[in-house]
């Protein structure tokens, strides 16, 4: 598995989401997958390409058009995809690999009968399971009857 989703990548996959959403003149809804014609990319002046560039070790570049879009933010979304849809499905596994061992671990939490003497938290003395902290409770009403001052 890859490095988890960090902040600052999901902060650009949801930017290169908002510039999507942001002009809804341009970005009408449903994307559809076809054949290039002279009316695919109008003006063409404006077109934006998406290229798999492959840079080899001897400095060789070799580039295959991945699609030609009209905007440039529906060039920017598609190129992130290429990655941002692995980072999300990592981040997907990742979260529920957390969330099963979770709740193995509740389960294993669960099946546990609990001491009857237990050890307060706040103050380490023992009281009985299912009972306030009588050590606690006793300091709160001292700190109330002497004004805050905690023997
Ligand atoms: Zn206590």
């Amino acid at each position: 598995m890859s490095d988890r989703l960090t902040p600052a990548r999901e902060a650009e996959i949801r930017e290169s989401m908002a510039a999507l959403d942001a002009n809804r003149t341009l970005t009408l809804g449903a994307w559809t997958a076809s054949q290039v014609n002279e009316k695919s990319v109008l003006p063409p002046a404006f077109a934006h390409v998406v290229e798999d560039v492959l840079r080899t070790e001897r400095g060789a570049v070799v580039r295959s058009s991945v699609g030609v879009f009209g905007d440039e933010r529906h060039a920017v979304f598609v190129a992130l995809a290429r990655t941002a849809v692995s980072d999300l499905l990592d981040e997907l596994d990742a979260v529920r690999n957390e969330r099963d061992e979770a709740l193995a671990r509740v389960t294993e939490l669960e099946a546990l009968t609990p001491a009857p003497i237990q050890t307060c938290r706040v103050c380490s003395a023992g009281y009985t399971y299912g009972q306030p902290c009588s050590t606690c409770e006793f300091n709160t009403l001292m700190a109330r009857e002497t004004g805050g001052e905690v023997a």
